[in-house]
């Protein structure tokens, strides 16, 4: 019988998210020290997958985040952090394992991702293998604590990205509508903080969208393709469904709980098989229909899709 997560912890991280938005932009810069590295592992197989274009011009313009709507191509930046108390070991086969299984977490996740936008009539794709191609995998030293369930951390990772990624570049390369940047931190099992997301549906000033993801959490867990693809939905303007917030009335999160909601905002499975469901609400936030019948039923928050 599989397992099935509640994402506790996040509550708190979201609700510290949303009253620290207006926060100063440079509480943790003094403290900031980056260091870019070769990547760990790279393939003989090194490719693009599209020639590089001079002059591509995304169609989407950013205003909802680095990140839009699920739909054209999407690129997935992968930065594996050492922070103040987690590290990653090259020499480790363990850590060289872990780093492995996050790669083919991505594979599962935005095969997922596809396949969903898919069902909606939505052309998509995602351009992730960093084995494939090594200029989209980083490594990022810090010498703040990270693993915090608290978002004034943001401007931190925010900064690392804007002087280490030379974003527009990759855009062109990958020819990337849309860019996600995903976080890994090597947590033990005694992190008790499961992954998240920070970025424009926290705060309109989040133009930068990215996912920690805490590779171990809460004694026994090892995040797993479901969170993954949890955490990038959010990049697209998912909500979490699973707790009220300024989106989603608790009325809705009663109906999630009596109805054992499967949706994947409302739970993820402990399993390498995504087997939550990807409903027609989620469809809506994530920007692949305009409409959505439980949104008018239940009072819910408009996309963001549709918003002016
Ligand atoms: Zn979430």
């Amino acid at each position: 019988m599989k397992a099935f997560i509640r994402y506790t912890a996040a509550v708190t991280a979201c609700a510290a998210v949303f009253s620290l938005s207006g926060c100063g932009q440079t509480f943790f810069r003094r403290f900031l020290r980056e260091e870019m590295r070769r990547p760990f592992s790279a393939s003989s197989e090194v490719s693009s997958e599209e020639p590089v274009t001079e002059n591509y011009q995304s169609p989407y313009n950013g205003e909802l985040g680095s990140a839009g709507s699920l739909k054209g191509r999407t690129m997935i930046v992968s930065i594996y952090a050492d922070d103040a108390l987690t590290s990653w070991d090259s020499d480790s086969d363990e850590d060289s394992m872990m780093k492995l299984d996050t790669l083919d977490n991505l594979r599962i996740s935005t095969e997922f991702l596809t396949q969903q936008a898919e069902r909606y009539g939505s052309s998509t794709e995602f351009i992730w293998n960093w084995e494939l191609n090594p200029d989209l995998c980083f490594t990022a030293r810090f010498e703040e604590s990270l693993v915090t369930e608290y978002g004034d951390m943001y401007h931190v990772q925010e900064n690392w990205i804007n002087e280490n990624v030379d974003t527009e570049a990759l855009k062109n390369r990958y020819r990337a509508d849309n860019v996600i940047y995903l976080f890994f931190f090597n947590t033990d099992f005694s992190n008790q903080v499961n992954p998240w997301y920070l970025g424009y549906s926290c705060s309109p000033d989040y133009y930068i969208e990215f996912c920690n993801i805490y590779v171990r959490f809460d004694d026994c867990f090892v995040s797993k393709p479901s969170t993954y693809a949890h955490e990038m939905m959010h990049c697209f303007g998912a909500h979490d469904l699973y707790y009220a917030n300024e989106f989603i009335p608790s009325s809705y999160v009663d109906h999630c709980e009596s109805t054992f909601s499967n949706d994947i905002m409302y739970t993820v499975v402990d399993s390498k098989e995504i087997t939550n469901d990807f409903s027609e609400l989620d469809a809506y936030y994530v920007g692949l229909i305009d409409e959505c019948a439980d949104v008018r039923q239940w009072n819910l928050a408009p996309s963001e899709h549709i918003i002016d």
